[in-house]
């Protein structure tokens, strides 16, 4: 299947958001107002002004990482794909529990925000797995020997891959118990 699955991560409210891909750590301040819902960003400092409602922060904070996600990983993307010879077609950013990136039938490459959790190299490991999808659909022979080419070290990044759920907050994931 064209799909990364992921399983559980932690839990609680952040102060503090490191994105590894990224190299780079936020802190995070709450304040309450009844009527007031953003998040304001200033020098490494989100500023998230809320009522009292612990759904709508953590809406606020899915919602800035799925624009940093659109505004970091589209370079990413380019590169691996200029690199692999591969055109990679549409680009889709979500926030999903379920999988770290997908291939649709039609051409899409979706992307889970919650990449910028992981190190950079299995940023680059998952889109590239992708991008081979664009020649395969399934993971055939002729799938791995493209990816090994592009990813030399992929075996040791899908091992890797299969643990990096555990760097992944929990608030990043809508709850659904
Ligand atoms: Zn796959």
């Amino acid at each position: 299947m064209a799909e990364r699955k992921i399983s559980e991560g932690r839990r609680g409210l952040p102060t503090t958001i490191t994105l590894a891909a990224l190299k780079r750590t936020w802190h995070v301040t709450y304040a309450h107002d009844p009527v007031r819902a953003e998040l304001r960003e200033e020098d490494g400092t989100l500023a998230v002004t809320s009522p009292k409602n612990l759904d709508v922060p953590l809406a606020l904070l899915r919602q800035w990482l799925r624009e940093r996600a659109r505004r970091e990983l589209p370079g990413i993307v380019d590169a691996e794909a200029r690199r692999c010879g591969i055109v990679p077609g549409r680009l889709q950013f979500r926030i999903q529990k379920s999988r770290w990136g997908s291939r649709s039938a039609t051409g899409t490459l979706s992307l889970n925000g919650a990449l910028l959790f992981l190190d950079l190299d299995l940023v680059r490991h998952v889109i590239v797995h992708e991008l081979c999808h664009v020649r395969h659909r399934n993971h055939s022979t002729a799938f791995k020997v493209l990816l090994a080419r592009n990813d030399p070290k992929w075996m040791t990044h899908e091992a890797r891959l299969r643990q990096a759920a555990g760097e992944v907050p929990s608030w990043v994931w809508p709850q659904r118990d």
